[in-house]
């Protein structure tokens, strides 16, 4: 699987869990395998849990760059804990 990764590509464990039939908790475990192995790191996406939306906002690399101040396009104020979700970056060429 590696060999389709290039860098700075963000790997969604949504596709690698259709990709290889397998649960979210198994996806996770082998992304974080992955990851430890230098070649991808945690990256988040924004998404309002209570509108159940991914937010049209830059992927960001740490939760540090969480706004102090967000809110989705239906006045949610978000949480960087609550309504964000892991992805993953490819850091390392293969
Ligand atoms: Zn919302």
């Amino acid at each position: 699987m590696k060999k389709y990764w290039i860098k700075d590509q963000i790997v969604y464990p949504t596709y690698i869990k259709s990709l290889l039939y397998i649960s979210y908790r198994e996806t996770y475990e082998v992304l974080d395998i992955i990851k430890e192995l230098g070649i991808l790191e945690y990256n988040f996406e924004i998404y309002c849990s209570k509108c159940e939306k991914f937010q049209d906002f830059k992927i960001l690399r740490s939760l540090n760059e969480f706004p102090e101040k967000l809110y989705c396009e239906s006045g949610h104020k978000l949480d960087p804990l609550k309504d964000t979700v892991l992805i993953y970056r490819v850091i390392k060429d293969e």
